[in-house]
């Protein structure tokens, strides 16, 4: 490829692009998230503007608004606004931190975890209710609560009489209310069991992979009382993966009891990726489909947290986690080829962007990002955080992302506050300095308490960015795997940005 074959570069005939070479092609985009890939003799009469008109390139081009001459402009409009429309919302993700006792210590632990007597962080009554009294007054018509921790089942009372009072103070109110749970699942029993499925709470678990990586990472010290014997044989050492098995399959037969289609209903789990899984790739892919997932997240590392400390056993170079990535959506891809259902949530994510057009409001990519105005975190004792990274900051020390405190401080004082208002200027895309002519800046997303951890700026600098490093890796990957113009990846594709029915978990109520 030789960009200086351009003579005469036209400066009429391109509505604005940005520009990259991927797999030998020349990939455009521009503001509304249009996309083209272009060989070299097709970018050269693009770039001096000698497309013939009428011919396939020229259709192609004016299909996707890269003609100033044929520009939509009601087109451009109208694509934006539905790219957009997480703006004419308030925050839909509520998450409440019901204690910060957890049974397991996992090595890259997020949630800066309490041991089990701490039982002074469990959330009381009283804050509970005054935080579902605020989560309430949220301008969204539709919120989801999201029992965090800690390890929630921990405080299970209050998981208990959060959704109850919701549920009760909101049949004046009217919302479409989703109630999820994210539990290592150790201290479930069949009884707790039975209440989260009559009362449908979504519930999702953390693997890390095969039983030996996972229990490596993830310790469980005392064995779990709701991990049958059998399981682990008396004496034998307690296994967090052994728990966390047994329980999505307890759960996935319930929802098949209840008629439910399991292939849409069943238990999602989260990957946190460290040093040691990296080898592993196709292990852990394997793990997941074991287990009847039919989605995986590969997340890198973040630095929040126990990571953070413990940041020299589990950190890696980016380029190594961006090999594993490749390495195991292949094998995904693979997988689905032989007719197995498994999708990679990062890839999910930006194709809904890249091929679907829409934002599936993945509060962390997305532009502005969701920190209050799109997710608020309330902390066991009434603290109110922009997010829950923000919350993990403050078990850090730092309060930065400290917005208010449920009981005294307002929903419009909340969503106006000077640190809402500065996350929201940090991390839209349009001024990022690096971001603004990055070919991905349409469907990408960065994170200004990331910047803020790991560079000490909420602005960041997005080139020497280990988020920056990871979005735009994917992002490589799936344009070249677009590129190739294999059906069957295409396909695929297409079917991952299809958005999973959870008509069951949704409760509204007439009023
Ligand atoms: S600041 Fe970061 S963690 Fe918080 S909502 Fe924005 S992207 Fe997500
Ligand atoms: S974060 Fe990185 S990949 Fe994403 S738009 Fe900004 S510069 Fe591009």
């Amino acid at each position: 490829m030789n960009l200086l074959q351009i003579k005469k570069p036209s400066t009429t005939f391109a509505m604005p692009f940005r520009h990259r070479v991927v797999a030998g092609k020349h990939l455009l985009t521009n503001t509304e998230g249009a996309f083209v890939l272009l060989d070299d003799a097709e970018f050269r009469l693009f770039a001096e503007g000698t497309v013939e008109r009428g011919s396939t390139l020229w259709t192609r081009l004016v299909e996707r608004n890269f003609v100033r001459a044929e520009v939509d402009l009601r087109a451009i409009e109208e694509r934006i606004r539905t790219r957009k429309r997480f703006l004419d919302y308030g925050p839909n993700l509520h998450i409440a931190v019901v204690t910060l006792r957890c049974n397991e210590t996992c090595v890259y632990c997020h949630a800066s975890r309490a041991n089990m007597d701490a039982t002074y962080t469990d959330m009381t009554k009283e804050t509970a209710e005054k935080t579902v009294d605020l989560i309430l007054k949220s301008t969204n018509p539709s919120v989801t609560i999201e029992f965090q921790g800690g390890e929630p089942l921990a405080n299970f009372p209050i998981v208990q009489h959060i959704t109850e009072y919701a549920l009760k103070q909101n049949e004046k109110i009217g919302k479409t209310l989703e109630f999820t749970m994210v539990s290592n699942l150790s201290l479930m029993t069949d009884e707790k069991l039975a209440w989260l499925v009559a009362n449908k709470v979504q519930i999702c678990t953390s693997i890390d992979g095969p039983q030996h990586l996972h229990d490596k990472q993830r310790k469980l010290p005392t064995k779990a009382a709701a991990l049958p014997l059998a399981l682990t044989g008396e004496g034998a050492s307690p296994s967090a993966h052994l728990a966390a098995r047994h329980w999505i399959g307890r759960i996935n037969d319930e929802y098949g009891k209840m008629g439910l289609d399991t292939s849409l209903y069943h238990v999602e789990a989260l990957l946190t990726t460290t040093r040691d899984t990296l080898p592993l790739w196709k292990d852990v892919v394997d793990t997941y489909v074991s287990l009847g997932c039919k989605a995986l997240f590969l997340r890198p590392v973040d630095p929040f947290g126990f990571a953070d400390r413990s940041g020299g056993r589990v950190e890696y170079p980016r380029k190594e986690y961006l090999e594993f990535y490749r390495s195991a959506v292949d094998y995904m891809l693979e997988l689905n080829r032989q007719g197995v259902q498994i999708l990679e949530r990062f890839a999910a994510i930006f194709l809904t962007k890249i091929l679907g057009g829409e934002d599936p409001n993945f509060l962390d990519i997305r532009n502005p990002c969701g920190a209050a105005i799109g997710q608020v975190a309330y902390n066991y004792d009434g603290k109110i955080f922009t997010c829950d990274e923000g919350r993990m900051l403050h078990e850090m020390g730092d309060d930065t992302f400290l917005i208010g405190e449920v009981g005294k401080t307002a929903y419009r004082d909340l969503m106006g506050h000077e640190t809402v208002r500065a996350l929201a200027l940090a991390s839209n895309l349009d001024a990022q300095p690096d971001c603004v002519n990055c070919t991905y800046q349409p469907y990408c997303g960065v994170c200004p308490v990331h910047n803020h951890k790991s560079q000490g700026s909420i602005f960041g600098r997005m080139r020497e960015s280990t988020l920056c490093a990871v979005h735009k890796g994917i992002q490589d990957y799936l344009f070249e795997k677009i590129a190739s113009g294999d059906p069957h990846v295409l396909e695929t594709f297409k079917r991952w940005t299809t958005v999973r029915d959870r008509t069951h978990f949704l409760q509204t109520c007439a009023l």
